[in-house]
């Protein structure tokens, strides 16, 4: 069933954010962030620093995404060629218990809508930048009661847009990673260092230190 008023408050920018029909399924301390499942399927490691160990380190891409991030982290709404854009938008999933927040929605003229993430660094995440997309069009269509097909990845570097099919394989991934992350945050554990070519471009390096495990490893031990 289409959800009028949400769909209404979303295209309008009023959105009073998540709002579950019932009692919600989940404990709040089971609901996995939608960001952490890009962390995940980037490295486990770094998904376990971040939202066990809340370790957070800045670095040059970090830094430009949260310059480049602080117009689509800004609720508001425009009208575009392409539909009625809407930035910020608070998303959820009561049957996955994901929460989060979609850079961007479009939302065609029928209502159908493409949700659009924002990245700032290179493509090398480009498999865990689509399951993290693919996590919002399950949650919008949860929401709005509509099929979502398809959304974008835009690399501002580039200033395109990469189109994502969520097809089969792509939302059995997602939905196998949500319990994946629920699984790790409630394990509490920390991964193994995945120490290959991903942490060139990690921001946790540091606090890592992926080529000395056992020194790190005081951080999280049964
Ligand atoms: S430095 Fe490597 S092992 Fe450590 S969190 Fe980053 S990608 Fe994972």
């Amino acid at each position: 069933m289409t959800d009028g008023k949400h769909l209404n408050d979303a295209r309008s920018g009023s959105d009073p954010g998540p709002v579950w029909d019932e009692a919600p399924r989940w404990d709040e301390a089971e609901l996995v962030p939608i960001s952490a499942l890009q962390h995940y399927v980037y490295c486990p490691r770094q998904c376990a620093l971040i939202h066990v160990e809340q370790v957070w380190s800045e670095n040059v891409f970090t830094l430009r995404g949260r310059r480049a991030h602080a117009r689509v982290d800004t609720p508001g709404r425009r009208q575009r060629e392409e539909g009625r854009q809407v930035r910020a938008l608070p998303l959820w999933s009561d049957r996955l218990g994901l929460v989060g927040r979609a850079d961007v929605v479009v939302f065609a003229d029928d209502g159908t809508p493409y949700p659009v993430e924002h990245k700032v660094g290179p493509r090398h995440a480009r498999r865990a930048d689509a399951v993290q997309l693919c996590a919002q069009a399950l949650c919008l269509e949860e929401r709005f009661g509509r099929p979502v097909p398809e959304g974008a990845l835009f690399y501002r570097k580039t200033r395109r847009r990469l189109p994502v099919a969520f097809d089969d394989a792509l939302r059995a991934e997602t939905e196998a990673t949500v319990a994946a992350v629920r699984a790790l945050l409630r394990q509490a554990r920390l991964p193994p260092p995945a120490a290959d070519d991903r942490c060139r471009h990690c921001s946790l390096r540091e606090a890592c230190m992926p080529l000395a495990p056992g020194r790190f490893h005081r951080m999280i031990e049964p």
